[in-house]
């Protein structure tokens, strides 16, 4: 039987579905470490987080009104 792998799945799965790369940083309130996703840090000791606009790339969208 013939079986073509490359019909199945894409060459490089990384770069065509992305998907959040973990980040650590020190919670720039208290200091503690913390880890986040791409560049996206809530602080479980004292509630800081980061704007958004520091993530490294785009919000994933959750779907738009209408
Ligand atoms: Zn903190």
């Amino acid at each position: 039987m013939a079986i073509a792998p490359e019909a199945e799945r894409p060459a490089r799965p990384e770069e065509s579905l992305p998907h959040p790369e973990i980040t650590y940083i020190g919670c720039t309130r208290c200091g503690t470490q913390i880890a986040g996703l791409d560049g996206r840090y809530a602080c479980a000791g004292c509630g800081w987080v980061n704007d958004w606009s520091e993530g490294h790339g785009p919000l994933p969208e959750t779907g738009r009104p209408g």
